[in-house]
């Protein structure tokens, strides 16, 4: 194993051993609840807005450690954007995990999410890795129904 990949293990284990902004937000008015069938994943999502900036979030649930720590860096990496720049890192970090695996991984504008890259290699793993952010586009479209990945 790189060093680089080694390097992504560990924060992948890092967020999943202590997730950040773990738990619920009381009083907030976005919220979406998200189901990936094939691994087992579950999480909820709080959502807090302030006009059209993502002022706080947190989730909480059980899954395995690729969708965990992708639920902790990506609650890290959407505080405090706007929701077009929240749409525009989704996009590009679906674009990394599903991206051809014999290529490198275009990781370029996105800071920690690049620990995911490896995730491309199994297809089986990519809805782990974008359940949480399925999971926010749900909130913020506040349909307040249940996502699932199938
Ligand atoms: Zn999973």
């Amino acid at each position: 194993m790189s060093d680089l990949l080694a390097l992504y293990q560990e924060v992948i284990l890092d967020h999943n051993k202590q997730p950040r902004n773990f738990g619920e937000l009381p009083g907030c008015d976005h919220h979406a609840e998200g189901h990936n069938p094939l691994c087992g994943d579950q999480l909820t999502i709080d959502l807090a807005l302030d006009g059209e900036r993502i002022a706080d979030l947190r989730f909480r649930g059980q899954g395995c450690a690729i969708s965990t720590a992708s639920a902790s860096l990506m609650t890290e990496a959407v505080k405090g954007l706007t929701l077009d720049e929240a749409a525009a890192l989704f996009d590009g970090f679906h674009e990394m995990l599903t991206g051809d695996p014999s290529q490198p991984a275009d990781a370029a504008g996105l800071g920690k999410l690049a620990v995911f890259s490896g995730v491309r290699e199994f297809p089986i793993r990519v809805k782990c890795a974008t359940l949480p952010w399925h999971t926010l586009r749900a909130a913020l479209s506040g349909s307040g129904e249940a996502v699932s990945t199938e």
